[in-house]
């Protein structure tokens, strides 16, 4: 755990009490502050009583006069479409806001550093889509190339929850944008956008406070390296902001798109072959396309970034190379979970918007393509150049209707349930064809998360 500091004695409020708050709490006491913790859920209150924490009402007047702070957990509304009441009341208190990604920046440096060889670093990943894929990636890389390295954020682990550093080691963090959004202190050495397209919009007031929110990585420190997916327009004007020009190699383009051969540094992916090029010259190139771990040009995407962020650590392009080889995947990203009768079955019940699960829909043949849920705004209208490779779909949950709708001439069965959906996809799909989950959907409509939906599909793949 990293014991926060900067606030001995000081009173800290902690809204939400799920895994980062809880880990929030206990890092500031260790760090000598006295937590007020409250969560609108009486079941996280109970749960934190359990571990010692009594929840005192955050939403009560004249609560704020001796609280110094307020630490909000990612899931809870900061801004938009509006705060929380108890977020309203800390702003029109003049309490500071901040998370628990801004106490760790504040606090992973200590004075024990002086002793160590080398400092160590840390790369945060943000983006669309791709973030937790990459991050495990550049922290697997890392690994093989025998570095000490820790992985948190969005991925799993709290922050707060990661070991005090140790001598040379590289944390990766993967950053939604909720947590760039809020943190108050956001500075890592080596910072990556993967991507951009709409999600979250309802949370950032539209795409605009969207790439805002992310955008702060990179406006606020100012890390050493940023690294950029050039293949959106924000993408390009961030890696312009960020350069003094075309040679300035503190900015490393990244594109599954277009060839980078100019006069900067870039790592681009065409054909299933990594590229990276340095002053106009190629000086590394890797064959992408047996790696079972990264299939489909979005993971060759987060595979030039991983590959980036870990040159910029200095280690060589064979051993990033070796390292990409044996990385198996993350579960519910494109992850193939079977194989029978020559049906491929793909479990990709992360890809809750549409620009994942359309990616989902090129990297694979012959698909019958279970999608479904609850919808975002516009449904899979925006898929319909995407839908070359399905032989029919089989809709599930409560977007199902409206996606049938939109499908234009794709064969369709409305199938409700995820059984329904995996027995008759089951039954069509023949050698050679491929059965997608891939919903371009969130899951709460039917499931607790998405991992719950993706165990699901799996369980009921292999008990046929
Ligand atoms: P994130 O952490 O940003 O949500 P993940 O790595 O968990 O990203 O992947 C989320 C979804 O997006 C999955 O459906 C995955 O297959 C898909 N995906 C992964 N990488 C990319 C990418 N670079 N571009 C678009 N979609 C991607």
């Amino acid at each position: 755990m990293i014991p926060v500091q900067g606030y001995l004695d000081k009173k800290i409020a902690v809204l939400g009490l799920g895994r980062s708050g809880l880990a929030a709490a206990i890092a500031l006491e260790a760090g000598g502050a006295i937590p007020v913790v409250w969560d609108d859920n009486e079941m996280a209150r109970d749960a934190a009583q359990s571990k010692g924490y009594a929840a005192t009402d955050l939403r009560k007047s004249g609560v704020w006069d001796d609280i110094s702070r307020l630490i909000v957990s990612p899931g809870i509304a900061h801004l938009y479409p509006e705060p929380n009441p108890v977020v309203a009341g800390a702003l029109a208190a003049g309490v500071p806001v901040d998370n628990d990604i801004g106490l760790f920046f504040q606090s992973y440096p200590t004075e024990e550093w002086s002793g160590f060889d080398v400092s160590p670093r840390v790369v945060a990943i943000t983006g669309s889509n791709g973030k937790s894929t990459t991050a495990a990636l550049i922290h697997h890389i890392l690994q093989h190339a025998k570095r000490p390295t820790q992985l948190a954020g969005n991925i799993g682990r709290g922050v707060l929850d990661l070991e005090p550093a140790h001598d040379g080691e590289v944390v990766v963090l993967e950053l939604s944008s909720y947590q760039t959004e809020l943190a108050r202190s956001l500075t890592p050495d080596v910072a990556v956008f993967t991507n951009l397209s709409p999600d979250h919009l309802d949370r950032h007031g539209g795409m605009g406070g969207y790439f805002a929110a992310k955008r702060r990585l990179f406006a606020e420190g100012g890390p050493d390296r940023a690294i950029i997916g050039v293949d959106e327009t924000e993408g390009r004007f961030l890696a312009g902001q960020l350069s003094e020009g075309p040679n300035d190699d503190r900015v490393i383009r990244i594109s599954v798109e277009a060839k980078l051969q100019g006069a900067g540094w870039s790592v681009f992916a065409r054909k299933g072959f990594l590229s990276e090029y340095r002053k106009g010259r190629q000086v590394a190139s890797i064959d992408l396309r047996k790696i079972a771990g990264l299939s489909g040009n979005h993971n060759h995407q987060n595979a030039c970034c991983a590959y980036a962020a870990t040159r910029t650590l200095g280690l060589a392009p064979k051993v990033v190379e070796a390292a990409l080889r044996s990385f198996a995947g993350l579960a519910h990203r494109s992850q193939i979970v079977a194989v029978k009768n020559g049906v491929t079955f793909v479990n990709d019940s992360k890809a809750t918007n549409v620009d994942s699960a359309g990616k989902a829909l090129q990297a694979f043949k012959n698909i019958h393509w279970i999608a479904g849920g609850q919808g975002k705004d516009g449904g899979i209208d925006c898929l319909a150049d995407k839908l070359g490779n399905v032989q029919k779909a089989y809709l599930i949950g409560a977007s199902a209707v409206e996606f049938s709708g939109q499908l234009g001439a794709i064969p369709f069965q409305i199938c409700e349930t995820m059984r329904q959906a995996v027995a008759a996809a089951m039954a069509e799909a023949k050698n050679g064809d491929t059965v997608l989950l891939a919903p371009a959907a969130a899951s709460f409509d039917q499931y607790k998360n998405f991992e719950q939906r993706g165990d699901d599909f799996v369980a009921l793949v292999n008990a046929t």
